[in-house]
């Protein structure tokens, strides 16, 4: 099978994996930057041409689509999907999960279980805000942040609102959460793959930090999970309508508490804690489930 991965950059870890995991099991692998890709869209017959040349006869389209590529990305892969084209994920689902406020109103209204979250853009009554969701501390976070950047602890009611003032004063739009005291500094990461959570690691934040994020210098291991946050990971999974996706959870007293749902989750950290081969198994599940014409929406809203 002829597998397209649309990423910007060959040389990531995660990348390369996929194109090793193709090879290995006998399919071609090619890579395709979004932002080089020109499309016709008419309807008789949609295109996409990179390079000079047509993108025609791919089985299956893996989107490794960067947030700051959300917008064309997602145009790209969604012309594949009027093409017939199978995609491991969905157009329509990726915007939906880079969506934080749309993520966790879909996500509360299925039920399932997260830390109690209030979102304001320039609250006109922060004391109420911070009233509604329990008072300090708290966690504010800017809703366009990554990384752990942008994600501050407010441990008294006084810090929470001088927060909340200088975010409103830069215009961002925030979030401001229930501080899970007892996760401990960690977070659990659950890679999903079709109904299954096929590997799992904890997160660690470094000594005295409360953000377990990698890149802020914490540290990952392999952990067992139990079956109610493996339910719990599916169907945030399901929910944003991912059939890949990095679940983040919290592990509170009231049970675990989904913080994000990503679509792109990367690979490195996850197969280097579990010693998995996950860019095999997303092949694997290609090869079982992707049909030409099978997309659920086709491109549509
Ligand atoms: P980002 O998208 O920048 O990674 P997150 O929302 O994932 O932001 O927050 C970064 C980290 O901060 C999380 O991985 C977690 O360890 C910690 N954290 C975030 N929200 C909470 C919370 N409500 N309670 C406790 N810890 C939290
Ligand atoms: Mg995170």
């Amino acid at each position: 099978m002829k597998i397209g991965i649309l990423s910007r950059n060959s040389k990531l870890y995660s990348t390369r994996r996929l194109i090793e995991a193709c090879e290995q099991r006998g399919h071609q692998a090619v890579v395709i930057d979004a932002l080089h890709c020109y499309m016709n869209i008419n309807s008789d017959q949609p295109s996409i041409h990179s390079k000079g040349e047509s993108l025609d006869d791919f089985y299956a389209i893996i989107p490794r689509i960067g947030a700051s590529v959300t917008f064309y990305g997602c145009a790209v892969l969604r012309q594949f999907e009027m093409m017939g084209v199978f995609p491991v994920n969905e157009s329509v689902a990726i915007t939906r999960s880079r969506d934080k406020l749309r993520s966790m109103q879909l996500l509360s209204r299925r039920k399932v279980g997260m830390p109690i979250t209030g979102f304001a853009s320039k609250p006109d009554d922060i004391k109420d805000l911070l009233d509604m969701v329990g008072g300090a501390p708290v966690v504010i976070k800017l809703l366009e942040g990554t990384q752990g950047i942008g994600v501050v602890l407010a441990e008294t009611r006084k810090a929470a609102e001088s927060v909340i003032e200088a975010f409103l004063g830069l215009r961002v739009n925030i979030m401001v959460q229930e501080f899970i005291k007892e996760a401990d500094g960690a977070d659990i990461r659950c890679f999903v793959i079709g109904d299954r959570v096929i590997a799992a690691m904890k997160r660690q934040g470094a000594e005295g930090e409360f953000r377990s994020n990698l890149h802020r210098g914490g540290s990952a291991s392999l952990v067992r999970i139990t079956p109610e946050e493996r339910r719990t990971a599916v169907e945030a999974a399901k929910v944003m309508g991912l059939r890949v996706a990095g679940v983040d959870l919290l592990r509170s007293n009231r049970g675990p508490l989904v913080m994000e749902v990503n679509s792109s989750p990367g690979l490195e950290g996850i197969e280097s804690a579990t010693g998995k081969d996950v860019a095999g198994m997303i092949i694997e599940y290609i090869e079982k489930n992707a049909k030409p014409q099978r997309t659920r929406t086709r491109g549509k809203g």
